[in-house]
């Protein structure tokens, strides 16, 4: 897609406040400081649309970006948090557990894992939770230019198996630097449109 146009519609604390648009929807989940902004922004052509993380775990919204009037993009804060409270931390569980898993206009997860990483516990938790509610995912590994082109397959081995994922599991080994996966991961949003 030949993006110009996204807007911040709203920064989401409660469902009343999502978009009342019937624009299809892909959401974006991963741990803090994975890599989540730098994605977005790639995907949009800007340097700081979507925020860097300065303090990784502090937002708690769901951020609806309008892409072209064409779908948005739901930036979901980062799993494994530790600065924030007990309490504000199972109450946000239950909003992106009952966005994802109720929300009518989603139609798929990204989910960002460090590529550089075998996926962490909290990674292998929330794909296991998406694959429960039958949610179409596509994994992108980030900051693939960290490590040698030479890895990338052995790389790409450990997280399929980490995760238990087959060959046919959507995976795309991705940089923000280099733009290295950036088509691809567009084109798996164009076929779920
Ligand atoms: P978020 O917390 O998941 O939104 O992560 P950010 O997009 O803010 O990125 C966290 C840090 O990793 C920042 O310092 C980024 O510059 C860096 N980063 C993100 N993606 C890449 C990448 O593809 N390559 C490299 N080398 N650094 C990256």
């Amino acid at each position: 897609m030949d993006v110009h146009n996204v807007d911040l519609t709203i920064s989401a604390v409660e469902e009343k406040q999502y978009p009342k648009t019937n624009y299809p929807e892909i959401a974006l989940v991963g741990r803090s400081n994975v890599g989540k902004s730098s994605l977005t922004n790639t995907l949009i052509n800007r340097k700081s649309l979507a925020h860097t993380s300065g303090q990784p775990g502090k937002t708690q919204t769901l951020n609806f970006y309008n892409v072209e009037d064409q779908l948005f993009f739901v930036d979901v804060p980062g799993y494994g948090y530790a600065k924030a409270s007990k309490a504000s931390r199972e109450k946000w569980g239950k909003m992106i557990e009952t966005y994802l898993s109720q929300r009518e206009q989603l139609r798929g997860v990204i989910t960002l894992v460090d590529g550089r990483h075998a996926p962490s516990d909290d990674d292998i938790s929330m794909r296991e939770w998406l694959k429960y509610y039958e949610i179409d995912i596509l994994t992108v590994a980030t900051k693939m230019d960290k490590i040698v082109p030479g890895k990338w397959n052995k790389q790409e081995s450990l997280i399929r198996k980490t995760l238990s994922m087959s060959q046919d599991d959507a995976l795309v080994l991705f940089s923000s630097v280099s733009k290295k996966g950036k088509d691809q991961v567009w084109d798996w949003i164009e076929g779920r449109l």
